[in-house]
């Protein structure tokens, strides 16, 4: 019975082994993502309701890994803990705020939105980087829009709300993205100087049959609404879902309904068709 166990926990610690090996290959292998271009964009089209006209984009990174296009959630917790996300980034928003530029040159004034980790948020530079990469890449910083979770702005909100204000300062715009999953203080909301609420994508898919969920959906439409926000659905993917959140006066969409996110030349494709004569 005693050697039993002992297989048992060495099979198990030797399996907990090979997992911390392939995490450490893999921090070392994504060191060099940025360096050796292996990072993309994708982007997904954001529309007004109920028009459908396209007013902006999300980008989402990938990684074009050994033949194979890993997903964010694959990598980007890898990037928090080891810190790789500061450099990773920078890239992303340098990448980003070249793509809202041109563009803005072809005629395409589209607001393109960032996702800012909550390590790359809090780090000391994050607003130095800001400043710089709008000046480097002379974008109208109306065209840049940063996504910031729920959870990362509550904490030390005090300290928040003046990076928030001195963001704003800059002429960029600032969305609270999977809003409704974390826990906002309703007080500290009203004092966030922020233009959008992003309702996460969990309240919207089954927002047609789960009547809780569709009650969430729409306090915090009112909740935005009332504190003067746009409201944004990520996640939408039916028609009944356009039709109940237009029904609710939800101001923007974004899903695979209208668009999946797509890789920068099929997302400049897509937009030339939808906004071009
Ligand atoms: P998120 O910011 O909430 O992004 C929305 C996710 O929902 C994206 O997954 C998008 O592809 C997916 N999505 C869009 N429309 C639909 C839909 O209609 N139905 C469903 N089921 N899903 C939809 P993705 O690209 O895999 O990204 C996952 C998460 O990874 C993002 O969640 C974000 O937290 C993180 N992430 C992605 N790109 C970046 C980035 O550039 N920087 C940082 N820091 N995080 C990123
Ligand atoms: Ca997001
Ligand atoms: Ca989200
Ligand atoms: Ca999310």
């Amino acid at each position: 019975v005693q050697a039993q166990g002992g297989n048992a926990s060495q099979c198990y610690s030797l399996e907990m082994n090979a997992k911390a090996v392939e995490r450490l290959a893999m921090e070392a292998e994504l060191r060099y993502a940025v360096e050796r271009d292996e990072l993309l964009l994708y982007f997904q089209p954001q529309t007004l309701i109920p028009s459908l006209q396209v007013i902006g984009v999300e980008c989402l990174v990938r990684w074009q890994h050994q033949g194979k296009l890993v997903p964010p959630f694959e990598f980007i917790p890898l990037a928090e803990e080891s810190g790789l996300i500061i450099p990773i980034g920078e890239w992303i928003l340098r990448t980003a705020c070249q793509q809202a530029k041109a563009w803005q040159a072809q005629g395409m004034p589209l607001v393109v939105a960032i996702n800012i980790s909550a390590r790359q948020f809090q780090h000391p530079k994050f607003f130095a980087l800001v400043q710089q990469v709008l000046i480097e890449t002379a974008v109208d910083p109306q065209l840049i829009e940063l996504e910031i979770t729920e959870g990362v702005v509550m904490q030390d909100a005090d300290h928040t709300i003046e990076l928030l204000q001195r963001l704003r300062g800059l002429g960029v715009m600032l969305s609270i993205d999977d809003f409704g999953t974390g826990y906002s203080s309703l007080s500290y909301l009203k004092r966030f100087p922020i233009n959008k609420l992003k309702i996460d994508q969990s309240f919207v898919r089954d927002m047609d049959s789960d009547q809780g969920d569709a009650a969430i959906v729409e306090a915090v439409i009112r909740l935005g609404h009332s504190l003067g926000l746009t409201v944004i659905a990520e996640g939408v993917e039916t028609a009944a879902h356009l039709a109940a959140l237009e029904q609710l006066g939800c101001d923007e969409l974004q899903g695979y309904y209208f668009s999946r996110p797509l890789p920068a030349l099929d997302a400049q494709a897509f937009l030339q068709k939808q906004l071009l004569p």
